[in-house]
């Protein structure tokens, strides 16, 4: 149980901001996130980083029911490594290069194929049953864009949950790839129930390999786009300068959807393995795949895909900041009704809700004004205890006013006075 009256919440910046990106002005104004370091680089405030821990847990279960298994590797790469595959001068800009004491170089990696595979060759060989390998970390990357924006969409600093795989041939490193797809498939279809995920080939870029997918969800700061069919919906390709007009399958129209990529798979082959020396007993090189969530991105693309104003955030249920407020009220009328209150809170705060309970115990402000703070946190259930809960503790029979919010949607719907079992399943749906 949280006690608002102790957290940091609501802006740090009194300045209104003009962006057209809602979930930065959504972060910003729920005390999420802070700009203090200059721009793309954000401190994440406590109840930015619950979204964030809940996401990562979320993301480390799928994964771990694969077989994969969590590391941290050093964020600071050195020279050397990302030599040998070419990479240092390949980067161009956008890495983020730094000298230590002695003078020799590293860069503060934005992406960690050469280093999982130094670390693999270090292992190597493994053993046949150790096959497929998969490592993963989440981790802080630094990238130096360009055009850093839209606060935690695109940042110089972000959290990507970064998955490596080892095979021992490309047959078993596809079975491999596919199964991390599925794996995706279920983070943004199920549980984060995003009703728009188109799954695109792609280009492979600088991290090479002969197969690559991208994730996209609608998002209309336009960082990208791609092209859908508007008859069989099935997501096209990325629009290039290329635009074909008709689907390929079903031949009907194309809709060209603007989108913020979220995910990226790679079936890699051995570009890192060679290079770095990663062998299996028969000296063959692995078969490698790599894939990266923007887990810091995921969290502002779906805030921008399900809210509809900023005076409301909404967020996949999965991952919303907390899943129940409870509003004090402005203060007590006997000791007894305390106690009542108490009670309550007490019995509330066990089971599935422990730890997911906000309780607005600021009494300076309305009840109204902190239900309007709610509804902008996006917590998804409410119970005020205000004068309509109170009357029912002195009749003897305790009902509870209830108030939910809506994905897409920036009203606070009233349910009304319930009994607590009521209250119970209502929570629970
Ligand atoms: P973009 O084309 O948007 O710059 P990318 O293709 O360079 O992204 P990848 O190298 O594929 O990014 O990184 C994997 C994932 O990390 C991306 O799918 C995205 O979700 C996330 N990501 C990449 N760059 C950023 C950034 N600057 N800020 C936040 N998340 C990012
Ligand atoms: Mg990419």
């Amino acid at each position: 149980m949280h006690y608002a009256s102790r957290l940091v919440l609501g802006s740090l910046d009194t300045a209104p901001l003009k962006t057209k990106s809602l979930s930065y002005q959504l972060m910003l104004s729920n005390g999420m996130i802070a700009g203090v370091s200059g721009r793309g680089l954000f401190a994440v405030l406590p109840v930015g980083q619950r979204v964030i821990e809940k996401l990562t847990r979320l993301v480390d279960s799928e994964l771990n029911a694969l077989g994969a298994q969590k590391l941290t590797m050093p964020i600071l790469g050195s020279k050397e490594i990302w030599e040998k595959t070419g990479r240092w001068n390949e980067m161009s800009a956008e890495m983020w290069k730094l000298q230590d004491r002695l003078g020799a170089e590293f860069c503060l990696q934005p992406t960690a194929e050469e280093m999982v595979t130094q670390i693999v060759a270090f292992m190597s060989p493994l053993r046949q049953k150790a096959l497929p390998l998969m490592l993963y970390q989440t981790t802080d990357k630094f990238r130096d864009e360009m055009n850093p924006r839209f606060g935690l969409l695109r940042g110089r600093e972000f959290v990507m949950n970064d998955l490596y795989t080892f095979d021992l041939d490309e047959t078993s490193a596809l079975k491999t790839y596919q199964d991390v797809t599925t794996a995706y498939d279920k983070i943004f279809r199920h549980h984060l129930a995003l009703p728009d995920v188109y799954r695109v080939q792609a280009d492979s870029g600088h991290v090479g390999g002969a197969l690559s997918h991208e994730y996209h969800i609608p998002n209309n700061c336009a960082e990208d786009k791609v092209s859908v069919c508007k008859s069989c919906s099935t997501p096209l390709k990325i629009e290039g300068p290329t635009t074909i007009s008709k689907c390929p399958s079903c031949s009907g129209d194309i809709a060209v959807v603007e989108s913020v990529e979220v995910g990226h798979t790679f079936l890699l082959g051995d570009k890192y393995s060679a290079p770095l020396d990663a062998r299996h007993t028969d000296k063959r090189p692995y078969f490698m795949g790599c894939f990266g969530l923007g887990i810091t991105r995921i969290v502002a693309a779906c805030i921008d895909s399900l809210s509809v104003s900023a005076k409301a955030m909404r967020l996949p249920k999965a991952i919303v900041p907390y899943e129940l407020g409870v509003i004090l009220p402005k203060k007590y009328k006997t000791a007894d009704e305390e106690a009542a209150v108490m009670g309550f809170l007490e019995k509330l705060n066990t089971g599935s809700l422990k730890g997911e309970i906000l309780v607005d115990d600021r009494g300076d402000k309305s009840v109204g004004r902190r239900l309007a703070e709610m509804n902008k946190l996006g917590v998804p259930n409410a119970v005020v205890l205000g004068n309509a809960t109170l009357r029912t503790f002195q009749e003897g029979e305790p009902r509870f006013e209830f108030v939910r919010t809506r994905l897409r949607s920036e009203e606070l719907e009233e349910v009304g006075l319930l009994s607590y079992d009521d209250l119970m399943d209502e929570i629970r749906k």
